[in-house]
């Protein structure tokens, strides 16, 4: 038997789907869920029905030991660095180099080091003005974390954008680790350059595979939350990834899609 998880509190969506699946379904406190030996294509259901929908993957939730996830576009709102761009008025043009690096359409690093090199000489105050005027955490991002700290899992936030950001988000939200680019600053303005080595797929993936030899736990401990292109490395090597509103790409290589509700979807998977 099958466990598909329709991820809405709305009785309507579950009646509509119990017609097309043809089970019967469980209520449960934050979702439906449905029993079936049928193996179905849940892809066009979740069109049809415009709701998150899910297959109980082949994974034990129980013995989760780490999350990590993305920072720009999953756990946040935005791209920090076309938002950066925005007060050097060039956010159309490096937001667009983003999007194609996000659809894996650019080599990660020079698509990076030439966003960069275009916000040369501002001033870093406008950092901070990212940060509080423009960077939210996305629906159900603070709940995620605070169920997944009460079973004793560390969380991570990974990022091919900046510290300066990962590290607030550390401080406010309560994570555990971060890594992400380091932006080149003298005399208060941004040089243009990246500090260190680049944070991309490969040093994503690299630091997952390091937490969890840190706290001694398996691939199959690991969950992973990503959107784009740069984030497929890091799902790889994760015993579960989660695709959060991403790239087609990203989507077809995940176990578990969310396209319309919040991160807090993922609890619905622990809920056994
Ligand atoms: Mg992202």
């Amino acid at each position: 038997m099958n466990t598909i998880i329709l991820h809405t509190q709305n009785l309507d969506i579950a009646n509509r789907m119990a017609d097309v699946v043809g089970v019967e379904f469980e209520a449960r406190a934050t979702h439906f869920r449905f029993l079936t030996d049928k193996k179905l294509d849940v892809t066009p259901l979740r069109e049809v029905l415009g709701a998150d929908i899910n297959y109980l993957p082949a994974f034990d939730f129980t013995k989760v030991r780490l999350f990590v996830s993305d920072m720009d576009s999953t756990l946040i709102n935005i791209e920090c660095i076309d938002e950066i761009a925005d007060f050097a008025h060039l956010k159309p043009q490096v937001a667009k180099i983003t999007e194609r690096a996000m659809q894996g359409e650019l080599d990660f690093n020079a698509s990076l080091i030439e966003r960069v090199a275009l916000l040369k000489g501002l001033d870093v105050e406008v950092l901070d003005r990212v940060y509080t005027e423009r960077l939210r955490v996305n629906s159900g991002g603070k709940e995620l974390l605070q169920f997944l700290k009460m079973q004793g899992i560390k969380t991570a936030v990974v990022s091919g954008g900046f510290r300066y950001f990962t590290q607030r988000l550390v401080q406010d939200i309560g994570l555990d680790y971060e890594r992400a680019n380091t932006l080149a600053i003298e005399n208060n303005h941004l040089t243009g350059g990246v500090e260190g080595e680049i944070i991309n797929a490969t040093a994503k993936a690299k630091f997952v595979t390091e937490l969890c030899a840190k706290h001694q736990v398996s691939s199959n401990q690991v969950i992973v939350a990503g959107d784009g292109a740069n984030d497929l490395e890091m799902m790889a090597v994760a015993g579960l990834s989660v695709a959060y509103h991403a790239k087609p790409t990203v989507i077809e290589c995940a176990d578990i899609v969310i396209s319309y509700g919040g991160l807090d979807i993922i609890i619905d998977f622990f809920d056994d």
